[in-house]
């Protein structure tokens, strides 16, 4: 069966503890096989390791750090699927079409992260003393954890660590338990396209252990952790201890406001796909539709034909939108969570229910008229479940949205430009997407939310800002000839 140990300064060894754990692959319910379990001597094993690495890599010219960067983009879009598919698919339940979006994107923020290799600006300002002159220069923090979650497991990891990499940081990362392996076949591609060995290591384990033991480790100087708002929070309150600085990437209840001028059927589709892909274990899913009143039966009558349109389960078919939930738990989340909407009152207008696919696939389901203080609207699912509510206008659509604790994204179909950017102003979120659905992705864009969705940016010169510290410099030039 295999194997594969902790990826720590470019070797593959086992657990100081000898422990391992299984990795199960969600379509099937078969084990894949096992990895090393990191705890706490392996971790200071690799943050030692870190600290050289770091050294070693800030040392390079930007052109440098920016060719290995190019390097490992160019190994992406030639070997990507050869290294990557067949993992996406098995590991995390990944639709072969979504599995290939994640391929592509990589090379895309690879790309993206080698050009910001080259683009740490700095500034000066102006001093009232004439004598003297004021530099501010961007410099890397050492040594960063990069905590990931498993439901996008190569493309999200990418982003959190290729950024951090351009500003002349190094990483340990600490994947989800469930993703364990792509995260190693991503160690391996960066040390493979030539980044210092010890600039980087991988750290299969368990958050309670492994994860808590990095983010509390006094050599790390920063944590970037995207995962649930949970986890967040208990990370933030450990990080702040050590005064570590942390970015956040959290949970999502995105709203998508569907205005009275916009087609139905249109509407429809692009909903389904905002929070049907890949089962709604997408951060930005469209989880809450708000709908006016003059388009709502229309829109209603379409988005359930959509729904129960949709091809699943088989992930290695072309066809297929999504397979199974990453596990049990998180079935049992969200079928609980529709049940108790259910009880409370509201209307399952399609699914709630286990497809016959697949024990972990669940149905497209649309519930109406949920409880706002139902679970299913006011928290993440995670799952391929939306809730549909009514609006009276634009300003009570856009009230609707802003009733919830998260705010990572939003979106808003309307033909009317005016009416699409009054909603962009005042919903409050990350970010808000007018003739879209609210799950959009773009390697330069601030990716980030407010409230329960975290804070920080990740995304082009935002993530590089974000893992960089600025320094004031100034000098005495002595008296100048005028
Ligand atoms: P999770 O919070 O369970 O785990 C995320 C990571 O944190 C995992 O690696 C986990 O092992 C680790 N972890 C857990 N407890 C920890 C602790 N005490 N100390 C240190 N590390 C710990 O999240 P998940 O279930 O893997 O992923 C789904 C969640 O991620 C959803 O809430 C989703 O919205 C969120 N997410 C957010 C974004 C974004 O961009 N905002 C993107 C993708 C996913």
């Amino acid at each position: 069966m295999l194997h594969r140990g902790l990826l720590i300064a470019g070797r593959e060894v086992n657990a100081a503890s000898g422990e391992t754990f299984p990795v199960l692959a969600p379509e099937t319910g078969l084990v894949l096989g096992s990895v090393a379990r990191a705890g706490a001597r392996d971790v200071n094993q690799a943050v030692e390791a870190a600290g050289r690495g770091f050294l070693a890599w800030y040392r390079k010219t930007p052109a440098e750090r920016e060719a290995v960067l190019l390097k490992a983009a160019e190994i992406v879009a030639e070997e990507g699927e050869a290294r990557f598919l067949e993992l996406l698919i098995d590991e995390s339940g990944s639709a072969i079409r979504k599995a290939r979006r994640e391929i592509q994107y990589t090379v895309d923020l690879l790309r993206t992260a080698a050009g910001e290799s080259r683009r740490l600006y700095g500034e000066t300002f102006p001093n009232d003393d004439p004598q003297k002159i004021s530099l501010v220069i961007r410099e890397p923090l050492g040594t960063v954890a990069v905590i990931s979650p498993y439901n996008a497991p190569l493309s999200l990891l990418t982003k959190m660590a290729a950024f951090p990499l351009a500003a002349g940081n190094a990483i340990v990362i600490k994947p989800s338990e469930e993703t364990p392996l792509t995260a190693l076949a991503f160690g391996k591609l960066l040390i493979d396209a030539g980044l210092p060995a010890e600039a980087i290591s991988v750290l299969p384990g368990f958050g309670s252990e492994c994860g808590a033991e990095l983010v509390n480790h006094p050599r790390v100087d920063s944590v970037a952790l995207t995962g649930s708002t949970q986890t967040g929070v208990l990370v933030a309150q450990q990080a702040l201890k050590g005064m570590r600085r942390v970015q956040l990437e959290l949970g999502g209840k995105s709203a998508l406001l569907v205005l009275e001028d916009a087609d139905p059927e249109q509407a429809a589709a692009i909903a389904a796909q905002g929070i049907f892909t890949h089962a709604g274990q997408i951060c930005m899913a469209n989880a809450r539709i708000v709908v006016e009143e003059k388009i709502y039966p229309a829109f209603v009558a379409a988005l359930k034909r959509e729904a129960e349109s949709l091809t699943l389960g088989n992930l290695r078919d072309e066809n297929t939108v999504y397979g199974p939930l990453i596990n049990a738990r998180a079935v049992e989340k969200v079928l609980e969570q529709v049940r108790a909407a259910q009880s409370a009152g509201a209307t399952l207008l399609t699914g709630g229910e286990i497809s016959p696919v697949g024990p972990l696939v669940i149905k497209p389901t649309v519930i109406l008229d949920a409880p706002k203080d139902s679970a299913v609207w006011r928290e993440e699912s995670f799952g391929p479940v939306t809730c549909v509510a009514k609006a009276s206008g634009l300003q009570q659509a856009i009230e609707i949205a802003n009733d919830s604790e998260y705010g990572l994204s939003a979106a808003v179909l309307t033909n009317n430009l005016q009416w699409g950017l009054q909603a962009a102003r005042k919903i409050r979120s990350g970010a808000v997407h007018i003739g879209m659905h609210s799950f959009q992705s773009n390697a330069l864009a601030p990716i980030g939310g407010v409230g329960m969705s975290g804070f920080g940016r990740s995304g082009g010169r935002y993530s590089t800002e974000e893992f960089t510290e600025v320094k004031w410099i100034s000098a005495d030039t002595g008296s100048l000839p005028v």
